[in-house]
């Protein structure tokens, strides 16, 4: 290992880019900069996800369902296409030096097969699992034995990097180690003195223990350090954002009471204690001068719609206009429809407008002239709101719907809207999510939770089918169609592209209208159908029985008649998203039922999806959801744009309150960060990046 001890370049500093380093491809900057690694310091910021202890076994020696791993020597190797569309399954055969074999699939990684061959001797790490065809190992890191460069592993810790298709873990632990001798130059943002009171050590130490630790207490300790930073730079960033808030003024909307009351008596229900609850939250918040800042968190279903509703007819009241943005045009048009029906009634004057893309040119004009002089009271849409040059005369009031599908920047620029002063900000999130998480993530906001559902909720039953039993999931959607009701079937997610998953939609909505369904009317609607509208439209106008989707419908859609939701490839989904697709059915009266189908779920996964049937509690869900989220490659996208260090924090609860309470006292004493310009910086840096609004 000679390279260890190589010296860095001389002309390579923190901030030189990835290419920069030596002996690093073209192609891999692309990938590093995939992986937001652009400069040296980017990489070697980054740290590895984890590492493994790497003690050859025997095959016959591999335990069950336990992370281990061993030499061998490719048997057979080959991809194939599964009954899952678009999935693709890289198999091989390996067998040790004792002669036993194992077999090892890959998932959607198809450019394995074209990397290891017959006959080539290979270290793999990973799980292996007891199906119904054997003993597998499942997704393994692999890494060819005694190839040039690359060095072998046997007896020392292994980093493993969250990677990208293309780059490896020895690879990128190669690279860093090309740079490791500038860990000296990094300027540490922990204060010393918050780094002394932890026990934490300084930064170039943690990034030269992160990277090649001698034993598993080092990698800890450099993971907590990174943590650490990670969560004070956030807290330090709230601070810094709630102060600048507290900074700006707003115009007050005073509380009347006739407002309420008007909009309870045009309701055709009771409001449910969480709302009320919200709804004063969110009164107290309009009446300062300083701009509200809130989140409601709430469960699927708990009826964060009407809260908003609530907040719009008391702007109203005060001659103030609201925006409510939302992240697609079905969920915008559902909103302009339901607010139309809870406020247009009861309070004469309150106009409800639409502005989104797929409108006529003259239909946008309108609106925004409405919107311009003030006649339009509340105006929904789409990122088309802020896109368009659409300005509003009174703008006392900002919300956005499902709001960690947008950036920070675009919801500066609807808060920009307003022509004095800033708007009443509210935010609302599609799923619940945990407390803890909420402080980590968007710890400047103020917090109203929904956990309650409308009273008279049928709940929705639950169940794990086999995939031997997926007749009786197609009999049972048959029978509620036969009832006069309607279906969804979700296809699997496919995160590496949009593109193969659409196909994969296209490819079942043939197949279950040509095999399965061909007496019932279906309709398709996936992420690059571009009247997307049209199909949710058609569907919800009970056109179709069965509404084949990609988990676009995931988003707040709200169909009555629908009784059925049936997942395929349910493995595939975060908890949490699972639960937000449930959600999607059992709105109306009838008894409604959600069918989780996956094509052979290994152990885990099975366990997950029994969590989501034997549950409706969606705060539960999330919070088992976060736990688990980083494990299975498998696993849905990340619902709240979590990252690593975030999800880590919500195991460490206690972190996070010590973290919050040093932020806050550092802040307190020197609220620019004047003495710790590194901490400023990086707070600064988070608070640009980050969902912080
Ligand atoms: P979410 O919080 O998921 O956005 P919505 O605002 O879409 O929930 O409300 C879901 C459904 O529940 C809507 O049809 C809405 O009219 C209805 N709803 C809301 N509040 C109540 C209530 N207090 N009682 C009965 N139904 C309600
Ligand atoms: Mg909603």
């Amino acid at each position: 290992m000679v390279q260890q001890h190589a010296r860095a370049r001389p002309d390579l500093r923190l901030d030189s880019p990835v290419a920069a380093v030596p002996r690093v491809r073209t192609s891999e900057t692309r990938l590093l900069s995939r992986l937001g690694v652009r400069t040296v310091r980017d990489l070697l910021l980054y740290l590895p996800a984890d590492f493994e202890r790497f003690d050859p076994t025997a095959i016959a020696d591999l335990p069950a369902s336990a992370s281990a791993s061993f030499v061998g020597t490719v048997v057979q190797i080959r991809a194939k296409r599964t009954r899952v569309k678009g999935m693709l399954l890289t198999e091989a055969v390996v067998a040790d030096d004792e002669g036993s074999t194992l077999q090892v699939a890959w998932f959607n990684k198809p450019f394995v097969a074209q990397q290891l061959h017959p006959g080539d001797r290979v270290s793999l790490a990973g799980r292996v699992r007891t199906s119904r065809y054997g003993r597998q190992m499942q997704s393994p890191d692999y890494e060819r034995v005694g190839e040039e460069g690359t060095p072998v592993r046997v007896g020392e810790l292994m980093p493993k990097y969250r990677l990208t298709k293309g780059m490896t873990s020895p690879r990128l632990a190669t690279l860093v180690r090309a740079v490791l001798p500038l860990a000296g130059d990094l300027e540490d943002d922990i204060p010393d003195p918050v780094r002394r009171r932890h026990g934490l050590p300084p930064l170039a130490d943690a990034v030269r223990l992160g990277h090649q630790p001698e034993s598993e207490e080092d990698f800890r300790r450099a993971r907590r350090r990174f943590d650490f930073a990670a969560l004070l730079e956030l807290q330090a960033a709230f601070q810094l954002a709630q102060s600048r808030v507290a900074l700006e003024r707003a115009t007050p909307i005073p509380y009347r009471q006739e407002v309420i009351d008007t909009l309870k008596a045009g309701l055709d229900f009771e409001l449910t204690r969480a709302q009320r609850r919200a709804t004063w939250d969110v009164y107290q918040d309009l009446r300062q001068s300083v701009p509200m800042n809130r989140l409601l968190n709430g469960d699927v279903g708990s009826g964060k719609t009407v809260v908003a509703a609530a907040a719009a007819a008391m702007a109203h009241a005060a001659g103030l206009q609201t925006v409510i943005m939302a992240p697609t045009e079905i969920l915008a048009r559902q909103h302009r429809d339901r607010l139309r029906g809870y406020l247009e009634a009861s309070f004469p004057g309150l106009t409800v407008e639409l502005l989104i893309s797929g409108l006529p040119a003259a239909e946008r004009r309108r609106v925004r002239t409405a919107a311009a002089s003030g006649h339009c009271a509340l105006l929904v849409g789409t990122h088309a709101l802020i896109e368009d040059d659409v300005e509003l005369a009174d703008l006392g009031l900002a919300v956005v719907d499902e709001q960690h599908r947008f950036g920070t920047r675009q919801r500066e620029l609807l808060r920009a809207k307003s022509r004095a002063g800033r708007p009443h900000f509210l935010a609302m999130t599609a799923t619940p999510i945990p407390r803890t998480l909420a402080l980590a993530l968007y710890g400047e906001m103020k917090l109203s939770i929904m956990d309650e559902l409308p009273p008279g909720r049928v709940p929705v039953e639950t169940e794990v089918v086999a995939p031997a039993d997926r007749e009786s999931a197609y009999a049972l959607v048959r029978r509620e169609v036969r009832a006069g009701r309607q279906a969804f079937v979700i296809c699997p997610l496919i995160e590496e592209s949009p593109l193969v998953e659409a196909r994969a939609a296209t490819a079942e909505f043939e197949r279950l209208r040509r095999d399965v369904f061909p007496d019932l009317g279906m309709a398709l609607v996936h992420g690059r159908i571009k009247d997307k509208d049209a199909a949710m439209g058609a569907f919800r106008a009970g056109e179709a029985d069965v509404l084949v989707a990609t988990s676009v419908v995931e988003v707040g859609v709200d169909v009555a008649n629908a009784t059925v939701m049936l997942i395929e490839g349910a493995d595939r989904f975060g908890l949490a998203q699972l639960h937000q697709l449930r959600g999607r059915v059992g709105r109306g009266a009838q008894r409604s039922y959600c069918l989780l189908l996956s094509d052979d779920p290994a152990g885990g996964a099975l366990e997950r999806l029994h969590l989501v049937a034997g549950t409706t509690d969606g705060f539960r869900l999330a919070e088992e959801d976060m736990k688990i989220r980083d494990v299975g490659e498998l696993l849905g996208a990340r619902q709240h744009g979590a990252s690593d260090f975030a999800m880590r924090a919500l195991q460490q609860p206690e972190l996070l309150s010590e973290v919050r309470q040093e932020a806050e006292a550092l802040i307190a004493e020197d609220p620019d960060l004047t003495r710790w310009p590194a901490l400023w910086e990086a707070a600064a840096r988070r608070l640009d990046q980050t969902s912080i609004s």
